[in-house]
């Protein structure tokens, strides 16, 4: 009978968890159960570096196995789990083997949302999620190839941009009005829109997809009638949280894994964190919320460690976000839910941050774009006003000049 901690999902989340078990003082067993065949990695450069990099990628390793070794975290990849048996405390493997815990932690992410159109040939379509898909992608979208991306969200843009710097035709199709509807504020979503219409990508909003056909080339037919042809179809048109394991198990599930504010599901044992939870914020009157970030996945690791271990901590962060698309930085703070005031501060050379007010003057979130990091310090300060719930004076926040330091010190 195996015990100790066991994490279930080998990713971000779940390798941040374990190794902050160790950082906690833990000295018991650890173990990470996986089900890819690799140790865990980033997947931030997967639409990024690992399609545009002339040198052929490698996976960005969270730590080596000697690292894991090191911290005596006993790594299983290619294991999946199918099944937690709470009154025996136990999980199992298709092949019917069973692994006792005393705590568990679910980082199980989430996985892209398929296209489903009626009478369509789906079939070829290709999605984004893991390093083998990456590759898979690399592969097929290099100079003078067709690329079709449905869906104008991060995942899609991101994957635009790369596949222009790889020298491929792009086309975006997107149903929404505007691109990034759900992400961002129209005026941000104009400054990418121009870029990539500057970098000799398509874009197509409005858009909605009538079919696809597939014989040799697919052919993608849109409702209006237009039909666009291409070498390679993805589609980037959200994530579903991974719940069918909690769920199958009997546990909360709303939007994700249900959590209170310390990561715990509805069984006391058993704690889920990253992608796959969703959990009050006690920063935003504790609406419930799920996060797909490569931050949050790394802060509620390590914090899942911390309650695993009996903390009770409750989630306190700040929701942060980034999105890197040609040489434009994109980088967004806070929920703008509620906002009825947007201040826009210029920094010069195209760059520009929106601060978002509540009524009562509230900052409730910051978003902002320019080439490389130009507003990673004004998003950062927006970032700790925000965790103070201050209500900045909106004059000040649209002067390019103020230096934003100064309201911390008030
Ligand atoms: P994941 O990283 O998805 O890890 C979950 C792991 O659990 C997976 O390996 C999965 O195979 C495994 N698993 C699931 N079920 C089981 C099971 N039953 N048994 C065993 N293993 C299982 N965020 C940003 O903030 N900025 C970015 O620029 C950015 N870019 C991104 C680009 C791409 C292409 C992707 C896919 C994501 C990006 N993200 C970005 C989001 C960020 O990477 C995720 O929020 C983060 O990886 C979530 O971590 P997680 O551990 O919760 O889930």
């Amino acid at each position: 009978m195996n015990a100790g901690m066991v994490i279930v999902g080998a990713g971000e989340c779940g390798a941040r968890a374990a190794l902050a078990l160790r950082e906690q003082g833990y000295s018991g067993a650890v173990t990470l159960i996986g089900e890819e065949p690799h140790l865990p990695y980033e997947r931030p450069p997967l639409s990024k570096a690992a399609i545009t990099d002339t040198a052929h990628p490698l996976p960005k390793w969270i730590a080596t196995d000697q690292q894991f070794g090191d911290a005596g975290i006993a790594v299983l990849q290619s294991r999946r789990v199918t099944g937690i048996e709470r009154m025996s405390r136990t999980v199992s493997f298709t092949d019917g083997d069973t692994f006792g815990y005393d705590k568990l932690l679910l980082a199980t992410g989430a996985t892209p949302r398929r296209l489903a159109l009626k009478g369509s040939d789906t079939s070829g379509l290709v999605y984004l999620r893991t390093f083998d898909d990456a590759l898979q992608l690399r592969a097929r979208c290099g100079a003078g190839t067709r690329v079709i991306i449905v869906g104008g969200g991060f995942i899609g843009l991101e994957l635009a941009a790369s596949a222009r710097l790889r020298g491929a035709a792009v086309t975006v199709i997107e149903s929404q009005p505007r691109l990034l509807l759900r992400g961002v504020p129209a005026e941000i979503a104009a400054a990418v829109a121009a870029r990539h219409r500057a970098g000799g990508v398509e874009i197509l909003t409005g858009a909605g997809i009538a079919s696809i056909r597939r014989n040799g080339v697919a052919t993608v037919k849109l409702a209006d009638g237009r039909e666009l042809s291409g070498d390679l179809v993805i589609a980037g048109i959200g994530a579903t949280p991974r719940t069918d394991l909690a769920a199958a198990a009997g546990l909360a599930i709303d939007n994700g894994v249900a959590v209170d504010a310390t990561l715990r599901t509805s069984d006391e044992n058993i704690f889920a964190a990253g992608d796959c939870c969703s959990f009050p914020l006690p920063l935003y009157g504790g609406r419930r919320v799920r996060l797909e970030s490569w931050r949050n996945a790394q802060e509620q690791g390590t914090l899942a460690a911390r309650n695993l271990l009996g903390a009770s901590a409750p989630i306190s962060a700040v929701p942060w976000f980034w999105s890197d698309q040609f040489e434009l930085g994109l980088q967004m703070t806070g929920l703008a839910e509620g906002a009825t005031t947007h201040i826009r501060r210029d920094l010069g050379n195209d760059a520009f941050v929106l601060f978002h007010l509540a009524p009562d003057g509230r900052l409730l979130a910051a978003s902002g774009i320019g080439p490389g990091t130009t507003v990673a310090r004004d998003i950062k300060i927006a970032e700790m006003l925000i965790g103070r719930r201050a209500a900045p004076d909106p004059g000040r926040l649209a002067q390019p000049d103020f230096k934003l330091k100064q309201l911390l010190a008030a």
